[in-house]
């Protein structure tokens, strides 16, 4: 989808992956006249707290609502769509930029890359992609202390046209305790019809006070075949990709539309994910061969340079890390839990074939090893040497039996 930038997304609950017992609840606080003015809303990446908080706000403003849903035709609807709406406010993390680097920077000054941001991905977005966005990535984003006045002197006048102004504070735990402070105020005595979402991953860093004010709506981890459905039916992904997608993106929608390649940013797709598994078992056979025969050793120079790649340090520690996880889901075959496995089809064949060798007596020197070449890699030792050496402690790591041997008389 990279390029086409939708100006109108529909954020009906209809529109949210799974979740249906949160829609539920939603709804029902909706019917019964206790919407909570302090929510939170804690849960995974790719849950869709944002793309909740979202269809939630719609639908109180709704003017045509019916017990299921929002109308997505009325004015107030149709405001949201474009997330346009006077009445509806967000607060979420920045720094100075090449193009922002005033004293101070708030929300406000990325009102164009976060509406964009949010349509381009139909609400279903992470903080890393929000940072790469906006150009931020070697920062941290902020929530600061001015920022919580704005909310302040926003929140006290009267909504425009709806009949609740929603503010949404996306990603909360990036609030330090000063600007926290400023927004208890608010939560302890709430302006008139005024709802807080506030949204978050992390509930250990969310300020005490805060986390105490808000009625929390946990979100769980999506099921496989919702997501699968989703990029079947909304993204015309084809059934066995969209099952083999839905297994690999474990519950975050995020991760599944990123390696879809359905989003702007992408920085892996199921093909980039196929060809290191590729070079995975290749290197692993030639890793066994060696602890097998020393004389295959020379061999080793064919197949150094596929993990070399085109020599960017970022994918030779991308293609260590995907190793690391690949020896973690042999282990787990290994122990018997093949359930956990979400993987199928060659990779999974190869799991089967190579799982024996993978065991409790040595993943944690594999474990070692590679965070040891991971960490080499990063201080720009020469990756030659590195890999070499990592292949030649794979190969002896690989002799290691699963039981212990009866020592010979
Ligand atoms: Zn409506």
């Amino acid at each position: 989808m990279a390029g086409i930038i939708p100006t109108l997304q529909r954020m009906k609950f209809s529109d949210i992956i799974g979740q249906e017992p949160l829609k539920q609840r939603l709804r029902h606080t909706v019917a019964e006249n206790r919407v909570s003015h302090a929510q939170l809303f804690l849960g995974p990446e790719g849950s869709g707290k944002l793309a909740m908080a979202l269809a939630y706000a719609q639908y109180i403003n709704c003017r045509h609502r019916t017990p299921d849903d929002s109308c997505g035709e009325c004015p107030s609807c149709r405001k949201y769509s474009k997330l346009i709406h006077p009445d509806l406010h967000f607060i979420y993390p920045v720094n100075k930029t090449k193009e922002v680097d005033d004293k101070k920077v708030y929300s406000k000054d990325f009102v164009a890359p976060w509406r964009e941001f949010l349509l381009q991905n139909a609400y279903y977005v992470s903080l890393p992609d929000w940072y790469e966005k906006i150009g931020i990535e070697k920062k941290q984003g902020l929530i600061n202390a001015d920022e919580a006045d704005g909310i302040n002197r926003t929140l006290a006048y009267k909504a425009y046209e709806a009949e609740y102004k929603v503010m949404i504070i996306w990603m909360v735990e990036k609030m330090n305790a000063t600007s926290a402070n400023k927004l208890l105020k608010n939560l302890e005595e709430p302006p008139d019809k005024t709802l807080f979402i506030l949204i978050s991953e992390n509930q250990e860093q969310i300020i005490a006070t805060i986390l105490s004010r808000a009625q929390m709506v946990k979100f769980p981890r999506l099921q496989d075949a919702d997501i699968q459905q989703a990029l079947e039916g909304v993204h015309g992904v084809n059934a066995a990709d969209a099952g083999k997608i839905a297994r690999l993106a474990d519950g975050n929608y995020t991760v599944a539309l990123m390696l879809a390649g359905k989003t702007g940013s992408g920085s892996i797709s199921l093909e980039a994910e196929r060809e290191r598994f590729i070079v995975f078992r290749e290197w692993m056979r030639r890793c066994f061969t060696i602890s097998k025969e020393l004389k295959e050793y020379d061999k080793l120079q064919e197949t150094l340079p596929l993990l070399i790649g085109d020599g960017s340090r970022e994918k030779q520690k991308e293609m260590l890390t995907y190793s690391l996880e690949m020896f973690r889901i042999c282990l787990q075959y290994h122990v018997g839990n093949q359930q956990l496995v979400k993987l199928d089809g060659e990779e999974l064949a190869f799991i089967k074939n190579f799982s024996p060798f993978i065991h409790p007596r040595n993943i944690q020197k594999f474990d070692e090893e590679l965070n040891r070449a991971i960490f080499h890699i990063e201080r720009n030792a020469n990756a030659l040497i590195v890999l070499t050496d990592l292949s030649h402690l794979i190969a002896r790591i690989l002799k290691i039996p699963a039981t212990p041997q009866p020592k010979k008389v």
